[in-house]
C-alpha cells in the first residue's frame, strides 16, 4: 500500500494508474487509444457524433440530477428507482402504494404523467475556450477577469441563441476555467412513469446497504419520453406520442465477467479532485463531522417513526432518502480519505508544486498556493456557517423553510394587491401548501426540531449576527408549535381565504416565520455575498493553480465533474477494501435470501419474491444456474451517474449504474484505484424482474435484446 501512495503522490491528478477520470465525449481523443487497448470495440464517433447518430443520443440528463438511457425505439427509458423515486412517491397513496407494491402500466394509456419531470439531450458540445478567455491577460485582477468572462459569456450566449433559438445552451467551465465548452441541449418535458419495482427490490437493503458492497438492490425504474407529432418537445398532452430517438441501446443478456471492458456514460454531478489541502482539511475535519452529526439526529427520528407507521413511511420516504444518502456517503468518505491519507498526499503534492515554482519558467506560480491558503482561512468558517444553515433549513425541521415561502406575500402584501396579483400569489401558495401537508407529520417535525435546535443554536453556533433564540425549553417549544399557523393546514387555509391585516399579523408573529425571515435574511445579505466573493477569488487562483500543475506535471488531465456528459471506463472488477478482505465483482440472488434470513427489516421480502428465488425460477436470465443481481467495476463515477448505462465494449447495455461501495465514496476528492468501485444492477436481473417477477414482459417486446 505504501508504494501505491507514493505513486499516487507523484501523479496525483494525472491518469496512468487504473481508470481514474471522467472524460468529455467530444474530446475523447486523449484516452481513445487507451480505451481501445482495454477492449473498446467502438470508434470514437460511435460514442459521440455531433452530426450523425451515436451512443450519446441514447443518454439523457434525467430530472436535473440523474442519468437515464433510451432502450427502445419508442422512447422507453431506464433509470434508477431512487432517481424516479419522487415521482413514484407522488403517485403513491395508502390505497395505491406503488412504493411498497411497485407499479406497472399495462398499456401506454396507463402510463402516469409526471409534472415537473424533464429529460435533456446533448445535441453538441463546442470548445469555446478561446472566445471565453479572449482579452484576459496575466496582469488582470480577479474582478477584471470576472467582468471580462461575463462579457464574453454574454456575447457567446447571444450568438448561440441566434443560431439555435429553439435549443438550450449551457456555457460550462472545466478545470477551473482553463477550458470552456458550449453545450447545446434539447429538453423534453412530457415524461411518464411506466414501471417501478416494489421497494423489496428497488430499495432492497434500504439504508443498511446504501453505499455498500456486496449489494442486491434492483435499483431501476422505467419511464417513457413523449413528443409532439413531429417528434419535438411538447408540454404534457394526452395526444402526444412516444418519442423516436436517434439511437437506443441494445441490451446484452449474455452477461459480464471479471476483466471485461466496462464503461459508464452519463452526467456525473460534482467532483473536487483538484482541491488543495486547505480545503480538504476543512471538509474532513470540520464540515463533514458537523453535517453527519446534524443528520444523525433527523435520521434517528425518521427511522423510528417510519417503522412504526405506514402512513408516516409514505409521507417521509423521499425526505428520508434525501437526508440519508449524503449522510452515509460522507461517513464513507471520511473513512476512505483518512485511510488513504488524502490530506498528507495533498500536502506532499503542494510541497512538490512549490519546489517546481523555484524554477524560472514556473516562477509566476509561486504566489498561487499562499494566496489560496489565505483565502481558505477566510472562507472556511463562513462556509461552515453557511452549511450549518443549509443543514438546518433544508434537511432538518421543515417549518422554517415552509413558512418562509410566505415571505413575499407578507412583505409585499400591499404591492401585490395594487398590482392585482394577490389572488394568484395566494393560489400558488395554497397549491404548494397542499403538497407540503400531504407529506407532513407534526409529531415527527417536533421531534426533529427538538433534536436539531440545540445543535444549531449552541453546539455549532458560530454566528453572532442572527437573532438567536438560544436553547428553548420543552414548554416553549410546545407553545411555538401550538401557536403556529404553519403546522395546521385548516388554520392556514382559513387565513389565506381572508387575506388582510389579521392574516399578516398572525404570520409575522409566528415563531417559525419570524425566525425563518431573520435567518434567511442573514444568510442572503451577510453570508452568501461574502462566501460568493471569496469563492470567486478562489476560482481565480485555482485557475492559475491548475494551469501551473498542467505545465509542471504534464499528462492527461480530466476535468472535475460538473453535470456535463462524460464517459468513465475501466473493467468489471472486484476490490480489496481492507487488509484481508476481497470483494468479488458480482452478487447473485442467493445473497437476497441470505440477507433476508438476518431478520433486518431493510431486507424484508414478500412470500412471492422469496418463493421465486427459493425455487430458482430464473427464466431466461440465469448463467451457470445463478441469477446475477449486481456487479462492480473500476469506472470512476459520482452522484448524477445514478441511472447511467453501464456498457460493454460494443456499447450494449449490461447494467445500470446506481452507487459506489462505501470505501469508494472518497473518489469525489481522491480516487484510490485499489478500492474505488462503482456498483451496477445487472441488466439480467432488471429484465428478470420485469419479465418473471412482474409479468410485464410486454415491455420486452419493444427492446432490442441480444446475447
Ligand atoms: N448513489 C449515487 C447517486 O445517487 C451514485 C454515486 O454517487 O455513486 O447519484
Amino acid at each position: 500500500m505504501k508504494l501505491r501512495i507514493i505513486a499516487a503522490l507523484v501523479l496525483l491528478t494525472q491518469v496512468g494508474m487504473a481508470k481514474e477520470g471522467m472524460w468529455i465525449p467530444s474530446l475523447l481523443n486523449v484516452v481513445y487509444g487507451d480505451m481501445q487497448s482495454q477492449g473498446l470495440q467502438l470508434t470514437a464517433e460511435d460514442l459521440y457524433d455531433a452530426n450523425g447518430s451515436s451512443v450519446k443520443d441514447a443518454i439523457v440528463l434525467f430530472g436535473g440530477g440523474c442519468t437515464a438511457e433510451i432502450v427502445s425505439n419508442d422512447g422507453l427509458l431506464f433509470t434508477n428507482h431512487h432517481c424516479g423515486f419522487d415521482y413514484i412517491q407522488f403517485h403513491s397513496s395508502l390505497k395505491n402504494d406503488y412504493l411498497r407494491d411497485g407499479f406497472w402500466a399495462k398499456s401506454r394509456a396507463e402510463e402516469l404523467r409526471c409534472d415537473g419531470l424533464s429529460v435533456v439531450f446533448v445535441v453538441r458540445m463546442d470548445d469555446v475556450t478561446e472566445a471565453m478567455r479572449m482579452g484576459i491577460t496575466a496582469a488582470m485582477s480577479p474582478a477584471e477577469v470576472d467582468a471580462l468572462l461575463q462579457k464574453n459569456k454574454k456575447t457567446l450566449e447571444e450568438k448561440y441563441k441566434k443560431e439555435n433559438p429553439a435549443l438550450g445552451l449551457q456555457l460550462k467551465s472545466f478545470n477551473y476555467g482553463n477550458q470552456y465548452l458550449a453545450i447545446i441541449t434539447k429538453t423534453y418535458n412530457d415524461v411518464r412513469l411506466v414501471g417501478a419495482p416494489p421497494s423489496e427490490i428497488g430499495k432492497f437493503g434500504g439504508d443498511t446497504d446504501n453505499w455498500v458492497w456486496p449489494r442486491h438492490t434492483g435499483d431501476f425504474s422505467v419511464f417513457r419520453i413523449y413528443a409532439d407529432a413531429n417528434n419535438e418537445p411538447a408540454k404534457y398532452n394526452a395526444s402526444n406520442v412516444p418519442f423516436k430517438p436517434l439511437h437506443h441501446l441494445p441490451i446484452n443478456i449474455g452477461g459480464v465477467k471479471e476483466g471485461d471492458f466496462s464503461m459508464v456514460y452519463g452526467f456525473p454531478g460534482r467532483t473536487e479532485h483538484l482541491l488543495t489541502s486547505y480545503a480538504v482539511d476543512f471538509i474532513t475535519n470540520k464540515l463533514n463531522p458537523m453535517r453527519i452529526d446534524m443528520r444523525d439526529q433527523t435520521i434517528a427520528v425518521l427511522q423510528e417513526r417510519m417503522r412504526a407507521s405506514d402512513e408516516i413511511r409514505i409521507k417521509y420516504a423521499a425526505k428520508q432518502s434525501d437526508v440519508a444518502n449524503a449522510w452515509k456517503k460522507w461517513k464513507g468518505q471520511q473513512i476512505g480519505l483518512t485511510n488513504f491519507r488524502a490530506l498528507e498526499q495533498k500536502r506532499k503534492f503542494e510541497e512538490q508544486y512549490l519546489a517546481q515554482c523555484t524554477k524560472t519558467e514556473f516562477k509566476t506560480y509561486a504566489e498561487v498556493l499562499p494566496k489560496l491558503e489565505s483565502l481558505y482561512s477566510q472562507v472556511n468558517h463562513l462556509n461552515f456557517e453557511a452549511q450549518l444553515f443549509v443543514e438546518y433549513m433544508y434537511y432538518g425541521p421543515e417549518l422554517f423553510n415552509f413558512s418562509y415561502r410566505f415571505q413575499e406575500l407578507v412583505a409585499n402584501f400591499d404591492t401585490l394587491k395594487a398590482q392585482g396579483k394577490l389572488q394568484s400569489t395566494i393560489d400558488e401558495l395554497k397549491k404548494g401548501a397542499r403538497a407540503f401537508f400531504k407529506d407532513f407529520d407534526l409529531a415527527t417535525e417536533m421531534q426533529i426540531y427538538a433534536r436539531l435546535q440545540p445543535l444549531y443554536e449552541t453546539k455549532y453556533n458560530t454566528h453572532d449576527v442572527i437573532d438567536n433564540v438560544g436553547l428553548v425549553s420543552d414548554s416553549d417549544m410546545l407553545s411555538y408549535f401550538n401557536k403556529s399557523v404553519f403546522c395546521d393546514s385548516t388554520l392556514l387555509f382559513k387565513l389565506l381565504d381572508k387575506p388582510g391585516k389579521g392574516m399578516l399579523k398572525k404570520m409575522k408573529s409566528d415563531y417559525f416565520y419570524s425566525h425563518a425571515v431573520a435567518m434567511f435574511n442573514d444568510y442572503n445579505t451577510r453570508l452568501r455575498p461574502q462566501v460568493g466573493d471569496l469563492n470567486k477569488q478562489i476560482d481565480f487562483w485555482m485557475q492559475k493553480y491548475t494551469e501551473g500543475m498542467m505545465k509542471m506535471f504534464p499528462g492527461n488531465y480530466w476535468a472535475d465533474a460538473n453535470s456535463t456528459l462524460r464517459i468513465s471506463y475501466g473493467k468489471v472488477d472486484g476490490s480489496f477494501p481492507r487488509d484481508g478482505e476481497h470483494y468479488t465483482p458480482h452478487t447473485t440472488a442467493d445473497g437476497i435470501l441470505q440477507k433476508y434470513y438476518t431478520g433486518n427489516p431493510d431486507f424484508e421480502i414478500s412470500p412471492k419474491l422469496k418463493s421465486l428465488l427459493e425455487t430458482r425460477n430464473y427464466g431466461n436470465y440465469s448463467s451457470g444456474g445463478e441469477l446475477n443481481v449486481c456487479y462492480t467495476g473500476s469506472n470512476h463515477t459520482t452522484g448524477g451517474n445514478s441511472g447511467s448505462p453501464a456498457l460493454n465494449a460494443k456499447g450494449e447495455l449490461t447494467g445500470i449504474n446506481f452507487d459506489r461501495s462505501w470505501e469508494s465514496t472518497m473518489s469525489d476528492i481522491m480516487y484510490n484505484p485499489e478500492i474505488c468501485r462503482n456498483i451496477m444492477v445487472d441488466i439480467r436481473y432488471v429484465l428478470w424482474v420485469i419479465d418473471v417477477y412482474a409479468d410485464a414482459d410486454y415491455l420486452l417486446q419493444e427492446m432490442t435484446i441480444v446475447k
